[in-house]
């Protein structure tokens, strides 16, 4: 393939991109904003992470709690969350970044525009921008 015809190929690929995918190349992975109320540890921005990885709060909640031992409520009122014990903020950034590795970037492309899938008994990340499929665990 000589030289026009790859960036011909290029065009043609970069149109056909769609809108939403274009606008998250600044995505970055959230980080906690915490409080300590006696001994509990509040994540206060809960809600925007959420929002901003697009997954299930509870299946996050859960790994959070299992990873570090702890305890906790996600308050849908107040869109906080709230772990039992003082936990450092740069464990729970750990947490969070661990889980978007997992459950939301793609490992090709590093991209953040993936669906979770099922696939036969299997639950499988599927990347929106470049299309690769990764069996993950639930
Ligand atoms: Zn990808």
């Amino acid at each position: 393939m000589d030289e026009k015809d790859y960036y011909k190929l290029l065009d043609v690929g970069i149109e056909q991109i769609p809108e939403d995918v274009k606008t998250t190349e600044r995505w970055e992975i959230p980080t906690v904003d915490i409080e300590y109320e006696g001994k509990t540890t509040i994540i206060k921005n809960w809600r925007k992470i959420i929002e901003q990885i697009h997954r299930d709060e509870k299946h996050l909640f859960k790994q959070i709690c299992k990873e570090l031992g702890a305890a906790g409520d996600i308050q849908h009122s107040s869109g906080r969350a709230v772990l039992k014990s003082i936990i450092k903020k740069s464990s729970l950034n750990k947490q969070i970044a661990n889980y978007c590795k997992e459950y939301v970037i793609c490992s090709t492309c590093g991209k953040p525009d993936t669906d979770i899938i099922k696939d036969g008994r299997n639950h499988v990340l599927k990347c929106q921008a470049c299309g690769t499929r990764r069996i993950i665990k639930l």
